[in-house]
């Protein structure tokens, strides 16, 4: 087997894996591996923007209230902490790098989304945010000699010896590589994907927190998935995200009778939390019998929409969609995961030598539900502090690794990933109850054999992955009696008890 050394791993070329590359470049030679072309990310799809504590009118300690309330009680307050106090310097930071974000003369234009008590959230380019993110974490990187990108290269299983982790086993062009490493970084994202319903690209299936579980890291919060709740809901068009911030901005919520609903859902209308804006539009969509509601821009000045939003404004017009003057269809979708794999504050994980940063991660600091706009934050907290930390580890490198995947495939591959992923959405999706979680586990169990395969195609892996990160989410769902955050169960309307307590998961816990 072709063997590679480097001096740091990094899997994952989002927000947090480039963050944590360039921290790293000083320190040796870094390896960033990623499965698709380098900026095939949620990073690069992110559209609304980044919270950051950078006018006269906020301060760290509101941003953290507002982030402890989304939260719902679960946030680690000393994770969001570092997150917010940290966060204007890192901001900064890509400012000086390059990064132009939109402005209104000299100063930041910063708008306001859901849950957020300020205006705090940079966006560039109106709503194509990650892409100006990407592109100059992308030339940042390029600058540096000792940051190796390595893309279309898929990464299957950790190499761990005496519980400590020494790399990463790659396939590229068919081939397996192990890689072998001081220190190795997941920065994989999310797994979106695992839901026929998402915003998330399809990179998102989960890989790095399936591939930590089978390590034996350990897991946390993995019941706690956000569903956004408007995407663009057509039978011809793809599931586009509608940012937070057009609702920010001023649009409005309409069931299919063209009536406003918000507000007997909640105080704050179209800005209440993201779970309890998806609750409304199931409940109206069942009400009235409908697959979809409106999102509502047309009282808006049709300039404005077209300069704020330019993206978006495209986008839908390819579909007949001309969001300054028609009602566009929506409906909910998966879209963050709060949960994965546990870390410290400084990224590091239950194995020795294996970090973790961004959506793959869980730090605690989204806790039961992300405030909006903090994850690309914390791609850039935390993708710097997985960095730092990780170049004081003192691994030495294993000489050898073995590994024989099978190259077989699985017959049916496609239509078990299309009934998984529709498995997901409706029995483990925004509304869960001990029922439709247990049909959701008896569906899936028939598939366990592949979870005892070894695959080295990328279509095999991911559904090796998502079989495998589906059964963690149903079991860790069924654990939570009780509805907190953006879990919601039917069964169980309130609390609970023990609310307050995290769920973690690892092998010796679950037994497929
Ligand atoms: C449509 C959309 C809009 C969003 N808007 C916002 C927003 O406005 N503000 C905000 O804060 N957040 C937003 N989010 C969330 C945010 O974009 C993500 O949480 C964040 O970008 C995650 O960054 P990351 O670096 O952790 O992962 P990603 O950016 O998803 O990067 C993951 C990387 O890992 C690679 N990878 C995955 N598996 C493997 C494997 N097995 N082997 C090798 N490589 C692998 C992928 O190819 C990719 O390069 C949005 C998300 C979406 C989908």
């Amino acid at each position: 087997m072709k063997t590679e050394e480097v001096d740091f791993l990094i899997i994952g070329s989002g927000v947090a894996g480039l963050r944590a590359a360039i921290e790293l470049a000083p320190y040796g030679g870094v390896l960033v591996v990623t499965k698709d072309k380098p900026n095939e990310s949620s990073t690069e799809y992110a559209q609304g923007g980044i919270a950051a504590v950078m006018s006269d009118e906020d301060t760290v300690g509101i941003h953290l209230e507002d982030t402890l309330k989304a939260g719902d009680g679960l946030c680690r307050e000393e994770a969001v902490k570092v997150l917010v106090e940290e966060g204007s310097e890192r901001i900064k930071e890509l400012i000086s790098w390059g990064a132009e974000f939109d402005r209104e003369g000299m100063k930041l234009s910063l708008t306001l989304e859901a849950a957020h008590s300020r205006r705090r959230i940079l966006h560039a380019r109106g709503d194509s945010t990650g892409k100006e993110l990407e592109r100059v974490l992308l030339k940042k990187v390029l600058s540096l000699k000792s940051v190796r990108k390595y893309p279309f290269a898929i990464t299957m299983d950790l190499i761990i010896k005496d519980s400590e982790c020494h790399g990463a086993y790659v396939v590229k062009d068919g081939e397996v590589i192990a890689l072998l490493a001081k220190a190795t970084i997941l920065t994989t994202g999310g797994a979106g994907q695992l839901f026929s319903r998402t915003t998330n690209p399809m990179v998102a299936t989960g890989d790095g927190m399936s591939i930590a579980f089978r390590a034996g890291a350990l897991l946390e919060d993995m019941e706690f998935v956000q569903f956004h709740p408007t995407s663009l809901y057509s039978p011809t068009a793809p599931q586009f995200l509608l940012s937070e911030s057009m609702r920010g901005e001023g649009a409005v919520l309409r069931n299919i009778n063209g009536e406003r609903f918000m507000e007997r859902y909640h105080p704050m209308a179209e800005l209440a939390p993201r779970d309890i804006v998806s609750r409304a539009i199931i409940s109206e969509m069942v009400r009235t019998d409908s697959r979809h509601v409106y999102l509502d821009l047309r009282h808006m000045d049709k300039d404005f929409v077209k300069k704020r939003f330019p993206a978006i404004y495209a986008t839908c017009l390819r579909y007949d969609v001309d969001i300054t003057s028609d009602l566009i269809p929506v409906s909910p979708a998966a879209h963050y995961i709060m949960g994965g794999v546990k870390t410290d504050l400084d990224g590091k994980t239950s194995i020795k030598g294996l970090y973790a940063a961004g959506e793959v991660a869980c730090t605690g600091v989204h806790g039961a539900n992300r405030l909006a706009s903090n994850s690309l934050l914390e791609g850039f907290v935390y993708g710097a502090r997985a960095g730092s930390a990780a170049r004081n580890t003192v691994i030495s490198p294993s000489k050898s690794a073995c590994y024989d995947p099978a190259s077989g495939s699985i017959p049916d591959s496609e239509e078990i990933r299309r009934s998984l992923r529709k498995i997901m959405w409706e029995k483990v999706g925004i509304i869960r109850c001990a029922n439709s979680l247990d049909e959701a586990r008896r569906a899936l169990r028939v598939h366990n054999h592949i979870l005892n395969e070894d695959y080295c195609r990328r279509h095999e892996l991911e559904l090796k992955n998502m079989l495998t990160l589906a059964r963690i989410i149903i079991e860790a769902a069924d654990m939570r009696k009780g509805s907190v955050g953006a879990h919601y169960r039917s069964d169980f309307k309130d609390r609970g008890p023990n609310w307050n307590e995290h769920i973690a998961i690892d092998k010796g816990i679950i037994f497929f």
